[in-house]
C-alpha cells in the first residue's frame, strides 16, 4: 500500500525525504557495516551525530550560549515531574496557566511537589479560548510560571509569549513552556524562557526523546531526591548520556533538523504552516456542515479539531477520507469529532487534499 497523508496527533508523520534517508542508512550507516542503532552511544561516529543534532537545533532556534540543550527520556510527561524537582529550589509554590488537558496534567503532577497556584484558567470555557492575562501578576512565592504553548488535544495555541506582570516585590519568575506540539513551527525567542521542553513525537521526530532547553543558572537547585537521569545538571555534564540514550531517535531528529535547515529554517516553515492552517480553517468556516469550537484568536496552527454537524456521519467521514488517502482524522477521545494535526512534516498538498475532500463530502452527504 502506498503512503497516505497522515494527520495523526502523535507519533505523527515525518518528512518523506527523512524516511528515505533512514531507509538507505538502515543496514549500513556511513560505511560502518552496521546500523546506527547497533553502535555504541559512546563511539566517535555516534557522538558526532549527537553533537551535530544539538548544533543544528541551536542554529534553528538561535539558542543563546547560556542555555543547555538536553536530549532526555521519559517524555514530556516525565518533565511534568522533572521540572519541579529541578527548579523549585527553596520555593514551595509554582504559578500555572491552565488552558487545556496538558497544562491540567502538568498541574496535577506538579502538585506532588509544590503548591500549584492557578494564575488563570479557561476550564469554565471548556478550554475553547485563551485567558486574558493583561492584569495577571505572578506571585513572589512561586519558583516559575508554567504554561503550554499549544494544547494538542483542545486545539488552542498562544500566538505570542505570554506577558505576566511582575510580582509585588518587582521580580519576575521564570517562564517554563511545554512546547511539545508546536516547537520549531514558528519563531520564538528562547531568551524569554527559563526552560522550554518538548516531547519529540509531534513536531520533531519519532518518540523516545524529550528536548529540554534550560538556562544555565537554573541548574544549581535540583532537589536531592531527583533521579539522576532527570537531573539537568548531571545530564548537562554528561552530554545527555548519563545512561544509554535512544540512539535511533536521536539520529532521526538529527535528520529532521537537517531537513528543516535545508528548507529555509523556521521562517520558511512558519509561512507554510500559516498557509495550511488558513486553508483548513477557511474550509471549516465557509460551511455550515463543519465547525471548530475555538475562539478565532486562540486557534492552533498545528491541531485543528472540528465537528460534523451531523455526528452520525462520523464513521462514513473517516472511511471515505481513508479512501481519499487521508488517515488518522479521528478526534481525541475526550473531545470527540475530528482532529487534523498538521505539523511541520505535513505538506501543504496534504492539507489542500483534505480541504477538497471535506467540500466533496459535504456536497455528497
Ligand atoms: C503529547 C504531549 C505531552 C505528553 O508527551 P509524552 O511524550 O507522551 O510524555 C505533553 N504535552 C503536550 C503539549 C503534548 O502534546
Amino acid at each position: 500500500m502506498s503512503r497516505l497523508f497522515n494527520f495523526c496527533a502523535g507519533p505523527s508523520t515525518l518528512p518523506r525525504s527523512v524516511l528515505d534517508q533512514a531507509q538507505q542508512d538502515f543496514l549500513d550507516w556511513n560505511n560502518l557495516g552496521a546500523s546506527v542503532m547497533e553502535i555504541s552511544h559512546r563511539s566517535k561516529p555516534f557522538i558526532e551525530i549527537a553533537q551535530q543534532a544539538e548544533q543544528d537545533l541551536r542554529d534553528l532556534l538561535n539558542v543563546p550560549d547560556n542555555y543547555k540543550v538536553l536530549f532526555l527520556q521519559g517524555g514530556a510527561y516525565g518533565q511534568f515531574s522533572g521540572i519541579p524537582l529541578n527548579l523549585l529550589g527553596t520555593h514551595t509554590q509554582i504559578d500555572l496557566i491552565e488552558t487545556g488537558t496538558w497544562s491540567e496534567k502538568a498541574a496535577q503532577c506538579a502538585a506532588n511537589y509544590a503548591k500549584v497556584n492557578i494564575l488563570a484558567t479557561t476550564a469554565a470555557q471548556k478550554y475553547t479560548t485563551l485567558p486574558d492575562l493583561s492584569n495577571i501578576q505572578a506571585s513572589s512565592e512561586s519558583a516559575y510560571v508554567f504554561y503550554c504553548s499549544n494544547e494538542t488535544i483542545n486545539g488552542v495555541e498562544f500566538q505570542d509569549t505570554p506577558v505576566i506582570l511582575k510580582c509585588a516585590n518587582n521580580t519576575q519568575p521564570d517562564l517554563v513552556a511545554d512546547m511539545s506540539s508546536n516547537i520549531l513551527s514558528r519563531k520564538i525567542n528562547v531568551a524569554d524562557y527559563g526552560l522550554i521542553f518538548a516531547g519529540a513525537q509531534k513536531n520533531i521526530g519519532p518518540s523516545g526523546l524529550v528536548l529540554v532547553i534550560v538556562r544555565e543558572d537554573l541548574l544549581d537547585r535540583a532537589h536531592i531526591h531527583t533521579p539522576d537521569v532527570f537531573n539537568y545538571a548531571m545530564q548537562a555534564q554528561n552530554g545527555s548520556m548519563l545512561n544509554t540514550p535512544p540512539t535511533f531517535s536521536w539520529y532521526m531528529v538529527g535528520l529532521v533538523f537537517k531537513w528543516l535547515k535545508a528548507n529555509g529554517g523556521i521562517a520558511a516553515i512558519e509561512k507554510v504552516n500559516i498557509q495550511k492552517a488558513n486553508a483548513l480553517y477557511k474550509t471549516i468556516d465557509e460551511s455550515d456542515f463543519y465547525s471548530n469550537p475555538i475562539a478565532i484568536e486562540a486557534r492552533s496552527r498545528m491541531n485543528v479539531p472540528f465537528i460534523l454537524k451531523d455526528e452520525s456521519l462520523n464513521a462514513r467521514f473517516i472511511a471515505q477520507a481513508k479512501d481519499a488517502g487521508l488517515i488518522n482524522l479521528e478526534g481525541h477521545r475526550m473531545v470527540g469529532g475530528m482532529r487534523a494535526s498538521i505539523y511541520n512534516a505535513m505538506p501543504l498538498d496534504g492539507v489542500l487534499t483534505l480541504c477538497e475532500f471535506m467540500r466533496h463530502f459535504e456536497k455528497t452527504s
